[in-house]
This record gives structure tokens, sequence and C-alpha cells, in this order.
């Protein structure tokens, strides 16, 4: 069975960058039938917040996302310690005692010499006395992982074949000098734990995979199959970062973005599927194959998500929106169908219902008086339907003469309050015969 996580760091909010590898778990999930874990990696301690975490439940879950499993990570520090303590039991885990300054000069000197600036292993060397000296001088030791050098060859279920070459990297830190683990040794101990079968994630981590799959193989797990997306980026090319606020899924939440136009424009951007409405992200779920998606940059334009919202709500059914509508006063389903092709953000229908306001003031400029009495007593008898309309004007325009905006204009801004909006046969009838002839006295 699938088995797959999304694994965010309770450090700030969700912005559509990062709600990208949740929506692109999810569908994957949903596609397969398997099971999506939200795992909350919360070993920085310092960093991480209870409230940035329920924040991400809650987005989420507006999202249509619900994990079939939850952890977090700062719970299960006993398996990192078992895992760390295996690996230096096996030599693959060795304590480091350089300070930063000392590594940077390292680097410089490599640099300078023409070679890449990759750590030359100099605690390798440290004698049992060497370390205790050290230890006794207060240094406390980092924790490096010992690659293996060979090339690390992978099937990517979006790049294809993939090869990370470790021979070209320093031995990862996994272990800070405060014994804090970094992210990448507890990552890996729970995809084992978890018995995570596709590890789905941006392409800023591939690297981070060479390093993880000889941890995988150093702890003896099942290593998964890996899938790497394109990060989203802004029209300069440039990232979301996770520390900005703007786009955070609160904030589109609030600006009254739809959940599901944020999803298709976070999750099929950037693929060879066009970004339009879908009816769920299960319909994404199934045209969505994770070999559409590009292998250049996803550029997100706020201009699609906007249009992409309008889109959705045009075809948006009464029951969908109809608790959203009630705190909007939206009660009536004709009103919302009259209403609905008029708004690009559901809030906005709140000003579009004034029209039904029973306060609403009519607007009659002077020159229209006369004009707009003789509308009034052509009102045609009840009952009302679409036709009222037609039948209206066209006795209207017999009568006065008038065409055209000259005709409709006046009608609409003395019915109505406002100079657009939705068609006028089909609020005719919503108003009814006898709020028509008050506003137009
Ligand atoms: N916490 C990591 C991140 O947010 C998870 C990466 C991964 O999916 O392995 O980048």
């Amino acid at each position: 069975m699938v088995v797959v996580r999304y694994a965010p760091s309770p450090t700030g909010q969700l912005h559509l960058g990062n709600a990208r590898p949740a929506i692109l778990n999810w569908l994957f999930a949903r596609r397969e039938g398997g099971a999506f874990v939200l795992r909350l990696d919360d070993t920085d301690t310092a960093r991480s917040t209870e409230e940035f975490a329920l924040g991400i439940e809650a987005d989420l879950a507006w999202l249509g996302i619900v994990p079939d499993r939850k952890a977090r990570q700062s719970d299960r520090f006993a398996f990192y310690d078992a895992a760390r303590d295996r690996l230096i039991a096996e030599g693959r885990l060795y304590p480091c005692y350089e300070t930063p300054d000392e590594l940077d000069r390292k680097r410089k000197r490599a640099r300078a010499l023409g070679r890449p600036p990759i750590y030359d292993r100099a605690a390798l060397e440290l004698t049992e006395e060497d370390k205790a000296r050290l230890e006794a001088e207060g240094r406390k030791p980092h924790w490096r992982f010992k690659l293996d050098g060979r090339p690390v060859h992978f099937e990517d279920l979006i790049k294809g074949p993939q090869t990370v070459n470790t021979a070209s990297m320093s031995d990862p830190v996994l272990i800070r000098e405060d014994g804090s683990y970094l992210y990448t040794l507890p990552s890996v101990v729970d995809d084992i734990d978890m018995g995570i079968t596709h590890v789905i994630r941006g392409e800023d981590h591939v690297s981070n995979t060479g390093t993880q799959i000889e941890i995988f193989e150093a702890l003896n797990g099942a290593v998964p199959v890996f899938a790497h997306h394109n990060l989203l980026t802004d029209a300069e090319g440039q990232g979301f970062s996770k520390r900005l606020g703007s786009l955070s899924l609160a904030q589109l939440r609030e600006e009254g973005y739809e959940a599901l136009a944020v999803a298709i424009a976070a999750s099929v951007t950037g693929t060879s599927l066009p970004v339009e409405p879908y009816d769920s992200l299960e319909a994404i779920a199934e045209k969505l194959d994770f070999t559409m998606i590009s292998h250049g940059s996803a550029r997100f334009d706020p201009g699609e998500l906007a249009g992409l919202n309008a889109r959705i709500l045009h075809q948006t059914a009464f029951e969908t929106v109809k608790d959203r509508l009630a705190g909007y006063g939206v009660t009536d389903p004709a009103i919302w169908y009259a209403l609905r092709e008029n708004i690009a953000k559901l809030p906005e229908i709140a000003e579009l219902n004034r029209i039904f306001a029973p306060d609403l003031e009519p607007i009659i400029a002077d020159e229209d008086r006369e004009f707009i009495a003789r509308a009034r007593d052509l009102l045609p008898a009840e009952p009302w339907d679409e036709t009222v309309w037609g039948t209206w004007t066209n006795a209207l325009k017999a009568e006065t003469g008038r065409k055209g905006k000259q005709l409709f204009m006046p009608l609409r801004l003395a019915l109505t309050g406002r100079a657009d909006g939705p068609e006028l046969k089909t609020i005719l009838p919503l108003l009814g015969r006898k709020v028509s002839l008050a506003r137009l006295s």
C-alpha cells in the first residue's frame, strides 16, 4: 500500500509554495488509494510553535486535505537517539570539533588551492586522547555522516533517472553541537518507521536525497521511491519564502479566495495540464500524472489565480457555498444563481446583494424623471418570469423612442441603485412588481 507524508516544519505559515508538496502528496495518495501522513518536522523546538502547527492543520483542512495519520518529530526523539547510536557504533557517524571559523578557513584554503571546498575529514584522524583534550577545552562535538563517496542512482517519478555524486559533497552534519538534530536523520528514521513508500517533495531536496538514500541503506531501511517536483516561483522567478507573509493560505482565505482555486493554482501550475476549473481535488487526481510535471520552473501568476477563482464561482452550485452565503445574508438559491456570474470573489456578494435590500436608494436623474414615470405606468402585471423585461422594455421603447443605453441605464439605476451588475431580465422577477414599483416612484 502506498504511504506518503507531508512534512512541514511548524516555523511559519503555509503559503502557495509549500502548499504545493502538500497537495501533490494528497493527489498521489488519492490516485493510488494510499494513506497520507502529516508529519510535523518540529525538532527545531526553538523556532517551532503550537500556533503554526495548528495553523498548518487548519490550512490543510481548508484545502480539503484530511491526514490519515499525524505525527510530530518532537515526540520521537528516542527513535532518533537509537539510530544515532547505531550509526556511531557502525562508524558512520563521527564527532567533529571544528568551530565555524575554522571550517570557514579550511574552505577558503581549499578554494585558494583550486580544490572543491569539501570537508577534509580531519576529525576521522582524531585519537581518543585528542577528543578528550578538545572536550576538556570545552569544545562540544557536532556529528557528521560518513558518505560512501560513490554515485547514488535513483529513478525519480518526475525527473527520471538521477545521479547524486556524494564524492563531491562534504560529509553532512546530522547533529549539532548542542545535540539537536538537523532534519536529515530524523526524516529518514521516520520514513522507515512509518513505512513511507513515496517521498514527494521539492527539487531543492535532490542532493539531500543522495545523502538520505545512503542513510536509509546504513539503517537497513527500505528506500522509498522519490519524486521531486519543480518549485513554484513568482513572475520574476523568485521562490516563495516561508517567512514571506504574502500569499499565505491564511491571507488568501481571508481575501475570499476559494480553496479549490488555490489548490488548483498550487498544484496544476507548472504541469502540462491547463490551469482551469476542476470539480474537486479528486478530479485533479484523476488527470494529473507525475510525468506531466514540467522540468522547468512553475511560474505562479496572481492574475491567473484571480481568473480561475471567478470561473470556479461562476459554476458553483448553491449547496456548495450555502453556509458561507448565509454569512453574507444570501439564503435564496435564485439570488445566488442571479448574482454569481458577477463576482470574482465570494465576499463581493454582500455588496451585490444590496440590490435586494429594502432600504436601497434608487438613482433617478432629473432628466430621466418623466421617462421613469412612464416606465412605472407600463410595468406589466404579475405573474413575472424572465420574459417580463423584454415585454416591458419593448413597450417602453415604442412609446418613448428611447433605445440602447438611453433606455436601459435609467431603469438599471432606478431598480438596482447601480450602473452595473447582473442582467435585469433575471433581477426583475426576483425583485417583484411591488418593490419595482416603489423604486420607480
Ligand atoms: N521539513 C522538510 C521541509 O520542509 C521536509 C522535506 C521532506 O519532505 O523531506 O523541507
